[in-house]
């Protein structure tokens, strides 16, 4: 079955209290099937841990080691992490025998102990074949090993592969994925975690997305993958052989791990306002600025199109979609994961998907066209969706190509 995990952020206790059923309702309908959290988050909100254990779903703490390759402010949450370091690493430091050892064992040590379910293996993002880093990955990933073996910890394992799109590209395989292969298919994982950073940018988001899918299906031979980070690209994925995909609520729906890398470089505001959280539409399949929902309210056309069709989600419309955005968006999520793969045949899959996608790029055009005289209105990045058209009517053709040879 496919699973839908949820990065939940420190503002989501309440609201995953309220999801899992804490006071023994019961996991809802809007319970997803798997929650992450950052590892600065797991020691300071040790209850998200807690829910996640009282209702028996599975809990990753993501150990985003990526930030070594970057420096972060000596300030910053995630610099604190025993594993983790402000300065600036090269590969030739990550590289140190002694210091790939000590990653490893606090950054797995740390995982155990907060209380995840499974160890997400330390992982840097690889943009290069040949910049070292992915030397780097192949020498934490051996270390893993070594380690899980000698500690005898009997715990599942998944692999994050993080790279940027252009290594998606097939003439890279033998220099990049390849060896990758071979180095996860040694550390021995239940799953492997597709990080692969701004797919669905670009001028040809529909080559990125489908050399993504097939890099999908390479590592898939392995493992099954979870496409991790792709929240506007989730029920594609799913179509095209993915187990399931992650994505935050409302934000963090896209991978860009590069943009992450250097957010952490300035000190950090207490005082500072959480990132804006969006709104979770069905349609378009990602999150608009709630102003955006709110600035088209008095268009009825418009609206009828955005709000949430299912009464068992939002029965209020509006209302309930505005009201608890968060809710929604679990339901909405899982709700369409569910009828994703509830298509038996490939070739309907994937005309759901064009359909959806063509319904959802006229709403984006629509919602275009309004902006002109509503400037509260944001502009909807239709990459993904164009992306998502594409792949799928590719995908049907060859079906159809297939069954009339
Ligand atoms: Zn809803």
């Amino acid at each position: 079955m496919a699973e839908l995990t949820v990065r939940i952020g420190g503002d989501d206790i309440a609201l995953l209290r309220r999801v899992l059923g804490a006071h023994g309702a019961g996991a809802g309908p809007a319970a997803p099937h798997r929650v992450v959290v950052d590892a600065h988050l797991a020691p300071r909100k040790a209850e998200i841990v807690q829910l996640a254990q009282v209702a028996g779903i599975p809990m990753l703490i993501d150990p985003q080691t990526y930030y070594l390759q970057d420096y972060q402010h000596p300030g910053d949450s995630w610099a604190a992490l025993p594993y983790a370091e402000a300065a600036i690493a090269t590969p030739a430091d990550l590289l140190n025998p002694t210091r790939v050892d000590q990653v490893v064992a606090t950054c797995v040590e740390f995982q155990l102990q907060h209380g995840a379910s499974a160890i997400l293996a330390p992982y840097v993002h690889i943009e290069s074949a040949t910049d070292g880093w992915l030397q780097v990955q192949l020498a934490l990933w051996a270390a893993t090993h070594r380690y899980l073996a000698a500690q005898q910890i009997h715990v599942p394992v998944i692999a994050v592969v993080a790279m940027g799109w252009r290594l998606l590209h097939r003439p890279t395989w033998p220099a990049v994925i390849e060896p990758l292969a071979t180095g996860v298919e040694a550390l021995g994982v239940q799953e492997i975690a597709l990080a692969a950073s701004k797919v669905d940018q670009g001028a040809h988001p529909a080559q990125r997305l489908a050399d993504y899918l097939a890099t999908m299906h390479r590592l898939a031979r392995i493992a099954p993958v979870t496409a991790w980070q792709q929240g506007v690209l989730g029920d594609v994925s799913v179509a095209g052989g993915a187990a399931g995909y992650e994505t935050g609520i409302g934000r963090r729906e896209r991978c860009d791990l590069r943009v992450a890398m250097t957010n952490r470089r300035t000190a950090p505001d207490p005082n500072a306002p959480r990132g804006p959280r969006g709104v979770f539409i069905r349609q378009l399949n990602r999150s608009v600025p709630k102003r955006t929902v709110v600035a088209i309210s008095t268009d009825r056309r418009l609206m009828a199109r955005v709000i949430c069709p299912d009464p068992g989600c939002c029965p209020m419309g509006r209302e309930s979609l505005l009201g608890d955005a968060r809710t929604h968006a679990l339901i909405s999520r899982k709700t369409s994961l569910l009828q994703q793969q509830r298509i038996s045949r490939p070739s309907w899959g994937w005309n759901r998907l064009a359909a959806h996608a063509d319904e959802a790029l006229d709403l984006a055009a629509r919602l275009a066209a309004t902006r002109q005289r509503n400037p509260a209105i944001t502009r909807i990045d239709i990459g993904a969706l164009m992306a998502t058209k594409a792949v799928a009517d590719h995908h049907r053709q060859a079906l159809r190509h297939r069954k009339a040879a």
